[in-house]
């Protein structure tokens, strides 16, 4: 609009002079006409109506060129504020001539046009930033902001950018690391866990075997003694390889889960079938409850391992417990439109603190007493994984010195459940 207004009154004035002119004195019309003419491009003795067309064109042009450069900013300024690193752009003499949202959020409010040490709190960022200025060469490193109470660390670069002589710039753009570093942190601990898991056993086992080793194995019941223990103490590193291995697999989604209608009382009626004698054995009370239908959507051999996993927990450690009644009620039922598995037990109980890091990877309440069950610290964190897969949601209750109860709420199977693949994909197979 203003474009246009300009260019209008350019050429009024032009014309209005050029009239002028030619009221006045025709050679010296002709003298400006050919000069405008030749600041065109154009030869001198050119039409004064052909100067006007090609003078008229050049403007357009002009006007055309001005837009463009312009939208072209606004877009590059667009696509800065949608990056989701923060970027900040500050001028030689520290003063921030532009800011990204993203950058919004890690600095004190009010950015452009102050100065980069008033809106950056953090010193190594700054002193990056100074270093830069003085080098002229890029500077990156490693730096922590605390941004809403949480810290979060980011792979940070300064850049400088010379235009000119006096024109220069230093972008700082920030790569939030956060989750790499909390993942670098859990593969750590992972780590320290399995070697600490694994320590365990294989310094019993050596132990043994070497007490074996220098023994004249003559005291029968001795050596069978350290035998048996060599064979449990190896038999918990298979369990716990396999269990190990059994989650590495479900979370990266290398288990294929074959999706089908799954009738509930056939799971717990598998279960039960394993894990009775093992009730048996520890004189444990074990209830299954089912009536059929209770169907749900899901894999059957997992969720086989599901139940098996959450009855096994009950079971065995409701024999831990020194006196009083010894039960384990498994049921499924059906509740506001769910089908719902639970197992309830009297067993010892959790105590409320470690409630909530139950489903961790090898948390266990009371060490010694998962290791005398032969636990392994994955059991619940491999139902968790399962459940998830299932879309089902996993709760439980637990009163020390009463007892626990775990529930699976699943959504209740319909004729109309979605086709095997579609489902399969939803679920990350
Ligand atoms: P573990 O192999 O040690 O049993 P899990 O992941 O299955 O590992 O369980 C984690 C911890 O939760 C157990 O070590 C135990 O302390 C506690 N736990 C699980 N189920 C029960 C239960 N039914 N009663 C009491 N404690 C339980």
């Amino acid at each position: 609009m203003v474009i246009a207004t300009i260019v209008s009154i350019i050429l009024a004035v032009t014309f209005a002079i050029l009239y002028s002119l030619a009221r006045r004195n025709e050679r010296t019309y002709a003298k400006y006409l050919d000069k405008i003419a030749l600041s065109i491009g154009e030869e001198a003795g050119t039409p004064p109506l052909y100067v006007y067309e090609r003078l008229r064109k050049k403007l357009e042009e002009l006007e055309k060129r001005i837009t463009e450069t312009e939208r072209e900013r606004r877009n590059i300024f667009t696509i800065l504020n949608n990056i989701t690193d923060p970027i900040i752009i500050v001028r030689g003499d520290g003063v921030v001539t532009f800011a990204n949202i993203a950058a919004r959020d890690i600095t004190r409010p009010g950015i452009e046009g102050r100065r980069v040490y008033d809106i950056i709190e953090n010193y190594h960022l700054l002193e990056l930033f100074e270093r830069a200025l003085e080098t002229g060469e890029i500077q990156s490193a490693d730096v922590s902001l605390v941004v809403d109470a949480e810290p979060r660390y980011y792979d940070a670069k300064v850049v400088p950018i010379k235009f000119d002589e006096e024109s220069e710039r230093y972008i700082i753009v920030l790569h939030d690391t956060t989750k790499e570093k909390q993942l670098d942190k859990l593969r750590r601990e992972f780590i320290s866990n399995v070697s600490h898991e694994l320590r365990t056993p294989l310094t019993s086992i050596h132990g043994y075997a070497e007490a074996l080793l220098e023994d004249d194995l003559s005291n029968k019941e001795l050596v069978r003694k350290f035998l048996n223990v060599i064979e449990s103490e190896s038999a918990r590193m298979t369990r716990l390889i396999n269990d190990l291995l059994d989650l590495e697999k479900l979370e990266s989604g290398d288990t294929k889960f074959n999706f089908a209608p799954v009738e509930m009382c056939q799971v717990m009626d598998r279960v039960y079938s394993i894990v009775e004698p093992l009730a048996h054995d520890y004189g444990v009370e074990l209830d299954m409850e089912c009536d059929e239908p209770k169907v749900v959507w899901g894999d059957f051999d997992r969720l086989v391992q599901m139940v098996l996993n959450l009855v096994d927990n009950a079971v065995k450690y409701t024999s831990t417990k020194e006196s009083g009644e010894k039960r384990v009620i498994a049921r499924c039922y059906e509740k506001e439109g769910k089908i719902v598995f639970e197992v309830k037990d009297t067993g010892p109980g959790i105590p409320e603190d470690a409630q909530k890091r139950l489903f961790e990877r090898f948390y266990r309440v009371d060490k010694a007493r998962s290791r005398k069950v032969g636990g392994t610290g994955l059991g619940l964190s491999i139902v968790k994984t399962i459940a998830e897969r299932h879309n089902a949601i996993i709760t439980f209750e637990s009163k020390v010195g009463e007892g626990t109860t775990f529930r699976v709420f699943f959504d209740k199977y319909r004729e109309k459940q979605p086709s095997k693949t579609t489902s399969e994909q939803k679920l990350g197979n």
